[in-house]
This record gives C-alpha cells, structure tokens and sequence, in this order.
C-alpha cells in the first residue's frame, strides 16, 4: 500500500511530544501505519498524520497538549467501532487509547474499573471471574469507551440498566490537558454530560461502574423461523412481550441465514426471522419465560439453551467481524405496531446480501425507569430500537446494501421516535441534537470528531 499524501506536523512540537511520550508514535512512513489507521468499518479509508498509541495518562495529556499547541484535527479512538469511522480522520492526529487495558474488579464493593482501551469480552472476561458483570454491549470486540459515553445497550439493560446507569464515575483529560473526575459528587454537571453525550467533553482514560451479579449459566441464544413466516411470528413476539419480566431481554434478528456449523445446511443463505433470547435470572425461571415463544409455529433451529454468559456475549462476533463494509440507519419506535411489522417484513424479504443482518433491540424495564433528564441519554421511553444495517464483503454490491437500508429507514419515518447516538452514521447536526442535550466543556470544540455539538 502507498503512503499517502504527506502531511506537515509541525515538527518541533513533535520532537517535543516524542521527548516524553511512552506509547507508540505512529506517522505515515512507519510500518504499522496501515494496520494502526483502519477501524472496524471497511468503509472508511482515512490517513491521519500521527497516530498516538497512548500507554499512560501522561501519554493522553502529552497528545491533546501536542494537538492544542498545533491546532491540528483531533479524533479519538477507544475500541474503533463507530459505524461512520469518528476515532480515524485524514490529516490529523488520532489519540489512540487501545494499548491502556487496565481493569480491576472488586467483588467485595461489586466495583469494576475499566481503563479507555478495554474491550466488552475483556470487561466481561474479569467480571464474571466473580460471577459479576457491567451491562454493556452485544459483541465482544467493541470498545467499552465509546458504548459507554454514548449510553451502552445489551443483554442486560432490561434487567439493570444501560451502561451509563451503573457509571460511578470517570477520569477525564479535559482540551486544556487538565485530569478530573467526575461522579455525581464532584463535577456533577460534566458527569450528566458523559452519560449519553459522546465525546464532546474530553478524552475519558478510565471508567468506574458498578458490576452486578449476572450467571455464570444464562439461558440465552436465537430460535429461528423461515422469513415466511415473519408476519406471524413478530405479531406473536410483540403479544409475547406485552409484560415481560425484567429478567428477559430479546433482539429479532432478520437476516438469510449464515453458514456456521450449528446452522444445518439447508437452511444456508435462506431468508429467516431469529428471536434472540437472554434470561438474566435462573435458568429455569428462563425457561419457563420463553416457552411460548419457543413453541409457537414451527422454529426451524432453537439455540436457546443454558450456557456461560461469556458465550453468549460473543454469539454475534462473527455477523460483526472487523473489515467489512457496513452502513446503518437507527431509529426507536414506542411499538411494533401492525404497520411498522409490515415495513420491517417487506423491506427483510429484500436483502440481498447474505453478510446483512439487522437486529431489533427490545427496550424498556429498568432503562425506562430512570428520568429523562438524569443523564444526557435521549430514548428512554423507546419500545424498540431498529438497527438497521447493510453489509457487504468489500465495496461489491455496498451500493445497493446502502440504498436498502436508506429506504427501510425512510418508510419507518412516520413511526420514529428518538435515536440512540452510538447508531448514528454522519447524519448531520438535527439528528445529533435529537440524541442528545447541550455542553459546556471544550468551548473551542477541540474534540469535534465525534456525534458533534458545535459549542
Ligand atoms: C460490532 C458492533 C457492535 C456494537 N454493539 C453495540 C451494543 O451492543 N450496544 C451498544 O450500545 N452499542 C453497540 N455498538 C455501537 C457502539 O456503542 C459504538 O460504535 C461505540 O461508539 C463504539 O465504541 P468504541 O470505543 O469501540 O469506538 P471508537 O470508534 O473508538 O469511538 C467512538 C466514539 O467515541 C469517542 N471516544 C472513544 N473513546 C473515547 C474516550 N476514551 N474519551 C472520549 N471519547 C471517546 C470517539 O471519539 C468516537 O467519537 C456496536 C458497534 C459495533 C461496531
């Protein structure tokens, strides 16, 4: 691969940097160039012109003194998964946190601390050593960072909350090189912020939740029907879940049906409706919770069976690999109504690729019941949130993937409510100010690479 075009760093306050720096410094000539620039999405193709692989705090102070002194772009990256590519960006500096993995977990306390770089199966790996676990995303090579500052759904959210929810407190490195923390006791109103507002504020370097007692046995996993079946089967899981327990948290999964060992053969690449269960109480409470759904028409494969947590935590890793081309479209709707199933059957029957699949997300329980303008999360009444996403292999057939999802997404219009910012593509300012409030922090927006609210 070529390097591209060069760009000028303002070189003494580089050899300035590089003086006390103790992670890796990156710049478009070195080898790791290639490799340390890509994201999670395949899509987004960008060439910063340093790349800061940040060890220690001190390495994070160093970078946004370094960038405050340059005036050049900043992006900031934890884990790298924003759909649109917000933690890469061509010309400037990206402060990468990946490299500071630190975790503690206190069972005495029920206490986990998580340092920027940590990823969901490394949190969920320590927590549930101590059969604990902080509720957080779906799949496992995510970055803890990012799912949290914009809220954080998952298996658990139902049951205790969103991410931010059980957020004690944060370690964060303000545009002025300035460490604070923040919890509901010292800067209050900056903590608000960082639950649900992104990373307008700051570059977080550590995260302080509460950890909840979760398995280690679930019963959990997909049951499957042929997407003929989608009319019926939606129309059931909505009358299904009228009164859930808090315990029981679901995600529909519309997709053709992939290639893996434990799907049989004949149902390879052809189109079906999966309901994704997570029980998280005791298995035979579970159960007995799912029994209807399991027995309703006739499923085509059950998955859902008692297992370790950790294993459930990764049963999308492979729908969701690194490197693929993927374009999304979110949106929360109050109810599958008999409309909104028709929108979602007709446009499911349409997708083409078989890399595609698009999950549901049922909201509620515990996430409903914390007022509105207790964080800086938008979408707590939500009944359920669409995430629609098309994916291909490589730009082959992206376009049409794109064009699908963009008009899956504008008939679901009239039904929308909110939008949770963590599924946002590059949207623009309305969108952004819908999924979240307003900022005092970093009045000259030096971290603008993110959902954005220009000050
Ligand atoms: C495969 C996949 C699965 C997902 N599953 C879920 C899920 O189950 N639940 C859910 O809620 N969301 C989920 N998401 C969405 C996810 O929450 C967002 O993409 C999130 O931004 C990813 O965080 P990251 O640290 O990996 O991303 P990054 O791309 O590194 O960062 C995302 C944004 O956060 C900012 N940021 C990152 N770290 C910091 C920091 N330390 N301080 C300040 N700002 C920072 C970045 O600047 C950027 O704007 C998923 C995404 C993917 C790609």
């Amino acid at each position: 691969m070529s390097v591209p075009e060069a760009v000028k760093l303002d070189e003494a306050a580089f050899t300035e940097l590089a003086r006390s720096f103790r992670g890796e410094l990156i710049r478009p000539e070195d080898p790791a160039y290639h490799e340390r620039r890509s994201v999670w999405n395949g899509s987004i193709d960008r060439s910063p012109a340093l790349i800061a692989r940040c060890q220690h705090v001190a390495d994070v102070i160093a970078a946004v003194t370094f960038a405050r002194r340059t005036g050049v772009r900043v992006a900031v990256r934890g884990g790298g998964h924003s759909f649109p590519g917000l933690s890469v960006c061509d010309r400037g500096l990206v402060i990468d946190l990946g490299p500071m993995k630190g975790i503690r977990v206190d069972p005495e306390t029920r206490t986990a601390t998580a340092q920027a770089g940590v990823l969901i199966g490394e949190l969920d790996g320590a927590t549930q050593e101590h059969r604990l676990a902080v509720p957080a995303g779906i799949v496992t090579h995510t970055g803890v960072a990012g799912l949290t500052l914009g809220g954080g759904i998952g298996w658990l959210h139902r049951k205790h909350g969103l991410t931010i929810d059980g957020l004690l407190s944060v370690d964060l490195i303000t545009a002025e090189g300035e460490r604070v923390r923040a919890s509901e006791r010292e800067n209050p109103d900056l903590f608000w912020g960082v639950r649900g507002g992104g990373g307008n504020f700051g570059v977080v370097t550590e995260f302080e939740f509460r950890a909840r007692p979760v398995g280690p046995i679930v019963l959990a996993g997909p049951i499957f029907w042929r997407m003929e079946d989608s009319p019926r089967v939606l129309r059931f899981y909505r009358d299904w879940i009228s009164d859930p327990p808090d315990e029981l948290m679901t995600i529909v999964i519309l997709r053709k049906a992939p290639s893996l060992p434990y799907v049989p053969a004949e149902l390879h690449g052809k189109p079906v409706v999966g309901v994704a269960c997570c029980y998280a109480g005791p298995v035979e409470e579970g159960e007995r919770a799912v029994q209807p759904i399991r027995s309703f028409g006739s499923p085509v494969l059950d998955l859902c069976q008692p297992k370790p947590f950790t294993e459930h935590q990764a049963m999308f890793d492979s729908s969701y690999p690194h490197g693929r081309w993927y374009y999304f479209r979110a949106c929360d709707v109050a109810a599958l109504t008999d409309e909104v199933i028709d929108i979602t059957v007709e446009h499911a029957a349409r997708i083409k690729s078989p890399l595609t699949s698009f999950p549901i997300w049922q909201m509620g329980g515990a996430v409903s019941r914390v007022a509105d303008d207790e964080t800086a999360f938008s979408g707590r009444g939500a009944g359920h949130t669409f995430n629609i996403n098309g994916i291909t292999e490589s730009a082959d057939g992206f376009d049409d993937e794109r064009e699908w999802v963009r008009r899956f997404w504008s008939d679901l219009e009239p039904h929308q409510t909110t939008t949770y910012v963590n599924f946002l593509m590059d949207e623009g300012e309305e969108r952004i100010r819908e999924a979240y409030g307003t900022e005092k922090y970093d009045p000259d927006n030096l971290f603008r690479l993110n959902q954005n609210i220009p000050p």
